[in-house]
């Protein structure tokens, strides 16, 4: 195949978008105004399509950060870890990680996809198992592809399809890798890990929980859904991301085994790459440290997701999970998704449009994450303007009360 069939191809993928009107790609944020306000084209636009959960973007003390670590120690390290780009930031936030989940050992990656193509390359060999949920994010099917594993993948959140598929492995299920996110974040549904967790262990495999979503947001101290299901003794890898709670750009991930330092000696997409910056460092560190200290956060975002699901349940759109940070409505057919999206816009609110195959089911999502910066006259806004661009869903709301 030539180059010119590959433009093809991917001109394909765009047309598959349907018309420009639902084309994400011509979405640009002309201004920020804040951490839950952009200027999209000439008009004020509140967002609640970002992963801005814990709204730390425009926080002073993070803001005071990573300029700070911008101006003592520059715009860039402009080398990998492996040779010039180890500061004591990089490793100072390591030590922070390690400390906050009490475990031997963390690694800062230069971007979350990056922390699991780094570590699913550094501990898989062709012909390792792999099992893993099957809404599982890009970058973990991506590592899985990479490294030449044999993976397969499970019903979504499905435990007893996942020890179906353990139990055929045989004698090869022990030592195989078992993946499963903690938030997913197109539907809003969380995963089941305590059960997950169980059978991965009963039968010998290794468990790796993806918490890019989840981190800050879930567990008593922050920590995720690892730690609210109370399995972070077992869990043998934790990634997550600096891009959505943490307010930055970069990954780490954690273990509770302390040859994960050996990854440094051997995973590509570690060692390969600049590593992170300086400012993105320091706005890590701060928004971690809001994350350890200013629990008040957690508690906003939750009353701000609480509002939106109430209220658009109220009005009568279908969501696809109960309440958490990712607030997803079901749209009947890709057409009417593009419509309402728009349509939204046209009311200053940006949501996420999620097309097949992106969409995990059905037609198309509309994607709604919250964050703890939201006022809550901004989530009246945001259910008001649901409510003006499909009043259909508002007499089926009605209609399904009076047939009760
Ligand atoms: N894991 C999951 C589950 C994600 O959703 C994402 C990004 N949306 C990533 C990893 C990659 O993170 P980053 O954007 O920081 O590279």
């Amino acid at each position: 195949m030539s180059i010119s069939d590959r433009f093809a191809e991917l001109a394909h993928l765009r047309d598959a978008l349907g018309a420009e009107e639902a084309d994400p790609t011509r979405i640009v944020m002309e201004r920020i105004l804040s951490s839950t306000e952009a200027m999209i084209g000439n008009r004020p636009t509140i967002l609640v399509g970002t992963n801005n959960y814990l709204g730390l973007t425009f926080d002073p003390a993070v803001l005071e950060a990573a300029s700070a670590a911008l101006h003592e120690q520059g715009s860039g390290t402009t080398g990998s870890r492996m040779a010039n780009g180890s500061f004591a930031c990089h490793a100072a936030l390591e030590r922070a990680f390690a400390d906050f989940y009490g475990v031997p050992s963390a690694m800062v990656f230069s971007t979350g996809y990056q922390t699991n193509l780094g570590l699913l390359m550094g501990i898989l060999r062709p012909g390792d198992k792999v099992v893993l949920d099957s809404h599982s994010h890009a970058c973990i099917y991506d590592g899985c592809r990479i490294s030449g594993a044999d993976f397969l993948a499970f019903r979504h959140n499905d435990p007893e399809d996942l020890r179906k598929r353990l139990r055929r492995l045989g004698d090869e299920a022990k030592g195989a890798l078992v993946i499963a996110e903690g938030l997913y974040s197109m539907l809003g549904d969380t995963a089941p890990l305590a059960e997950l967790c169980a059978i991965a262990k009963e039968y010998g495999a290794w468990f790796m929980v993806d918490e890019a979503h989840s981190f800050g947001v879930y567990g008593e101290r922050g920590l995720g859904l690892c730690e609210e299901a109370g399995i972070l003794d077992q869990v043998d890898f934790i990634t997550g991301t600096f891009s959505k709670s943490l307010a930055s750009l970069g990954g780490f991930c954690v273990s509770r085994h302390p040859e994960l330092q050996l990854l440094r000696y051997g995973s590509r997409p570690y060692i390969f790459t600049a590593s992170p910056s300086p400012a993105s460092i320091g706005a890590a560190a701060a928004a971690l440290e809001a994350v350890r200290t200013r629990p008040e956060l957690k508690a906003n975002l939750w009353a701000n997701a609480t509002r939106l699901h109430d209220g658009l349940s109220a009005a009568g759109y279908e969501l696809a999970a109960p309440v958490s940070p990712v607030i997803a409505v079901r749209v009947p057919s890709r057409e009417e998704g593009a419509r309402i999206w728009n349509a939204l816009m046209e009311h200053g609110v940006y949501v996420n449009l999620v097309l097949p195959p992106a969409a995990p089911e059905g037609a198309a999502l509309l994607r709604c994450s919250l964050s703890a910066a939201h006022s809550f006259d901004q989530i009246d806004a945001i259910i008001a303007a649901f409510k003006t661009v499909a009043p259909e869903a508002a007499t089926r709301a009605a209609q399904s009360t009076a047939a009760q």
